[in-house]
Parts: structure tokens; sequence; C-alpha cells
């Protein structure tokens, strides 16, 4: 089974949250089922920087405004088709925002060429040697590919699997882009593109795609509901059995505290220790009165930054520290940099984005809060599992999926592996984290919860099976 993956990021190369680990994990992850992936991203100065001399094996004279190229080559063990397209992806800035912050005025452009080179790819693949089975594409970046696919008739012989990673970003454009994007008229409607008067790229990849999923069980039935669904409710009601939730894994060998190049390695507790004596030094906490909480995150409402900043002076109360990395919305990152100063020894804050700093967070953390309002799935949470750092999460979505919360029951069947508390309560975030400081005083009921975390499988061996599953369902020949 040959499947293309379409993704406007991909780990190690270029990430913004979720969507690049994923897509980045699932090669290798799906090796092992017999499914060959390779992945269309664009080509970004650090993505064509990597890949060096690709092997050319696309063009088309004039996408949305300039020449393109696909080119072939593998990167970091990833095999990737990459868009060069100077004028839609060489820039500075992020992938989907220019230096000032602000959204590139032309994404809907830059990710429809995507998926036009997608369904191209999907269409001509026997020309040069390569003809996937299925497309599967990622979040609204990747939505047009299955409309794409159905104007080249590629849909005809190659399925399409539709992952929504997170529902709140619609790639959305006014309507008097149909004919700009290339998108046919007859699709602007309820049950097509259309999305309350607008274009939304993520309903068209959900509309036209043959199976459409989620990364979690319980948030793929949240989004039937009006209060998580954002509008797509309806629409992903309709898609009946053909629409699932799949629970993220992580790449259990780039995350292993055993073998982890940014951290002190450690493979039982005893080693976690000297992560914690080295995080609190590095960042100037005290270290000994209670759990060493940390946070890694986008630092949004999503996240439920705000009740965690109304739940610390509880945590400090109880001896418990925070040590926090993270970026976003400026009002939290002053709040908690605030926080900080406030709290010095108790209170560590670092503003940015720092793949080794977050390594050595997670390792040298008690626990990792993840009290979000909403959450597909959550990565750090698994993160902690693995590095015997308890999740205290939220219990919605993915966080709910994925951790056991300890009771007096799941303690005694030696299965508890965390907290769960309800979402969007400060107060539920507060009696979640007296309920870890009295754990905490517990050390021996403590550290089972971590070995339990630590035994917990968080990779991707149960998952690949089922999108190979998906694959196989979505596939035109069996
Ligand atoms: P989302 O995709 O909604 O941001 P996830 O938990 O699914 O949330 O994935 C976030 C990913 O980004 C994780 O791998 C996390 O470690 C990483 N991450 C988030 N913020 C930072 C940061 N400031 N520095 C380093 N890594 C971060």
């Amino acid at each position: 089974m040959k499947v293309l993956s379409v993704a406007s990021e991909i780990a190690p190369l270029i990430k913004t949250g979720g969507l690049a680990d994923v897509a980045g994990a699932l090669p290798a992850a799906l090796k092992g089922v017999g499914v060959e992936m390779r992945t269309l991203v664009p080509g970004y100065p650090v993505i064509l920087e990597a890949l060096g001399d690709g092997r050319q094996v696309m063009t088309d004279g004039d996408l949305f405004g300039g020449p393109v190229q696909v080119l072939y080559g593998v990167v970091d063990g990833l095999e990737l088709y990459v868009l060069d397209a100077a004028h839609l992806f060489y820039r500075d800035g992020g992938p989907y925002a220019a230096p000032d912050g602000f959204d590139w005025w032309d994404n809907p452009e830059r990710f429809a060429a995507l998926c036009w080179m997608a369904a191209r790819l999907a269409n001509e693949g026997h020309l040069h040697g390569w003809q996937p089975d299925v497309v599967h594409a990622h979040d609204w970046q990747a939505g047009f590919t299955p409309v794409y696919m159905q104007r080249t008739g590629a849909a005809h012989t190659v399925g399409s699997v539709m992952t929504i990673h997170n529902i709140a970003f619609t790639g959305s454009a006014g309507m008097d882009m149909v004919h700009r994007l290339r998108l046919p008229m007859e699709g602007y409607n309820a049950g097509g593109f259309e999305f309350f008067g607008r274009i939304s790229a993520l309903k068209a990849g959900i509309a036209y795609a043959d199976k459409v999923n989620t990364v979690s069980p319980t948030y793929a039935q949240e989004l039937k509901t009006p209060e998580f669904g954002m509008g797509f409710d309806g629409t992903l009601k309709f898609k009946g059995a053909h629409f699932s939730g799949i629970l993220n894994g992580i790449d259990t060998e780039y995350w292993n505290p055993a073998t982890d190049k940014h951290i002190i390695p450690y493979k039982v507790l005893r080693g976690k220790a000297k992560a914690r004596a080295a995080l609190c030094e590095e960042m100037g906490l005290d270290g000994d009165s209670g759990p060493l909480c940390v946070v890694v995150s986008r630092l949004t409402d999503q996240k439920g930054m705000d009740l965690l900043l109304h739940a610390l002076p509880r945590l400090v109360e109880r001896g418990g520290q925070l040590c926090l990395l993270g970026s976003g919305n400026p009002w939290f990152e002053e709040k908690f940099l605030e926080a900080a100063a406030q709290n010095p020894g108790r209170v560590a804050v670092r503003i940015g984005y720092d793949e080794p700093l977050s390594h050595r967070i997670i390792a040298g953390g008690d626990a990792i809060l993840v009290p979000s309002r909403f959450e597909p799935c959550g990565l750090t949470q698994l993160y902690g599992l693995r590095y015997g750092t308890i999740p205290v999460v939220a219990r919605t979505g993915g966080l709910a999926d994925t951790v056991i919360p300890s009771t007096v029951a799941t303690r005694m069947a030696g299965v508890a592996t965390g907290f769960q508390h309800d979402p969007d309560s400060a107060d539920a975030l507060v009696h979640a984290l007296d309920a870890l400081c009295d754990l905490w005083a517990d050390q021996k009921q403590f550290q089972q919860v971590q070995r339990n975390g630590m035994k917990h499988p968080v990779g991707w061996d149960v998952s690949a099976a089922e999108y190979a599953a998906l694959f196989k369902e979505a596939a035109r020949t069996p």
C-alpha cells in the first residue's frame, strides 16, 4: 500500500505544533504494517536547504502566479516531495505567518497550490514510478486535495483520508475566491466547501474525502456536538461511519528518557532526580518543598492558561512549583512573567520556542499540567507518561483517552497514571493540584504512579495498524 501524505509541517524539519510530530512520525510507524508513505511538503527555505539537490518529478509553468517544481529526496529518513514554489513559500517568517505575526495574505493560494500538486501526484504518480493508492491530507492546509482529486480524475482510482488535528483552524477564504482557487462552483454549497457564506478548506476536506478521522476517539465524539464542533458538527455527523478517531502516538525513540540527547538520561526514577536537580538549577527553582509542575505549551485560551494563572497561588501555597515554557498570547506571556517575578524560586517562566529545553523540562518535572478547554489529542501528556512526569489533565479529547485518573481503586490495581479534572474550571484544576500535592506527601505512592505511567504504551503500534486499516478501506483496490 502506497500513501501520499500532504502536510504543511513535518518534524524534525519544521514544526509549530502536534501536526508536525504526527506527520513526521507516521511514515516510520507505518512501515511495520506494510504502508509505504511519502510526504508532500511546502518548499520553505529550511526544507529546501535540508533537501539539497532533489530529483525533479513534476513542473507547472504557472501555479498561482509563478513557476513551480516538485522535487523528491530523502531527508532525516523521510521520503519527501517538496513543492519548490519560490513565489509562495521561499520567505522569511513562519509557515503561516509573516515576521510581523499576521497570517500571510495569500495563505489560501499557498496551500491550494500544495493541494493542487498533491492531486497531480495522485493522478500522475505512475509517470515517475510511484503511484499512491491513497492520499492522506492533514488539516485545512491540505483540505482542497480531495476536491482537486475529483477535478483531475484521480479520485476514480485513488482514495482519500482527511485527518483533523485541530478544528479551530478552518482555512477560510471569501467566496469570491472560488475561481481563483480553481474550485468547482457547484461545490459551493452546504454539502461542499461552503462554510457560513465563505469557503473553508477544512470543510472541503471533510466533505470530499472518503474517510475522515481525528486524533482521538473522545475528540471524535466531541466534534459531533455543537459545543466542540465549531460549526462542523453537522457535517461530521453526516459522515456517519466514515468519521472516526485514531489516537496519536509519539516517537518513542526520540522521546526516550534512556537515550534522550537533550537531558541527563535515566532509566529509572532514581536517575530522574538528577534531571530534576539540573532543571531546578538551570531555572533558579528551590526544588524540594513540593511537586515541580511543568508546562510546555502554546499560551492560548484553548490551552486553559487563564485557569492555570488562577490556580497558581494555591499550588505555590501548597509548596509546589511551576516551570513553564511557552509562547503565544502576549497577555499570557506577560502574566506568567509577572508570576515568576512575584514568586522567585517557586515559579520559573521562559517565553519562546525551545525544543532542547522542552526535553529538559519534561524530564525534570514531577508533574506536567495540560488544563486545555479542548484538546484533539495532546502530546505533552504522552511525553510526561514516558518520562515519569505525572500528567494532570483536563478531562477532554485525547487527554481523557490517555491518562488513567488516580483513585484508590486505580492505585490499588496498579494502573493509575495521573489526574483528570473537569475542563474549563479553575476550581477543578485547583482540586486536581491539591490531589497531586496530597499524593506527593506519600512518596511511595507518588513514585508508583510515575512508574505506572512509564509503562503505559504511548507509541504508534496500535494506532499505526488502525491507520493502515483506514487506508485500506479508502483505497479503490483491495
Ligand atoms: P498543539 O499542537 O495544539 O500545540 P500538542 O500538545 O498536540 O499541542 O503539540 C504541541 C507540540 O509542540 C509538542 O510537541 C510540544 O512539546 C511542542 N511545543 C509547544 N510549545 C513549545 C515550546 N514553547 N517549545 C518547545 N516545544 C513546544
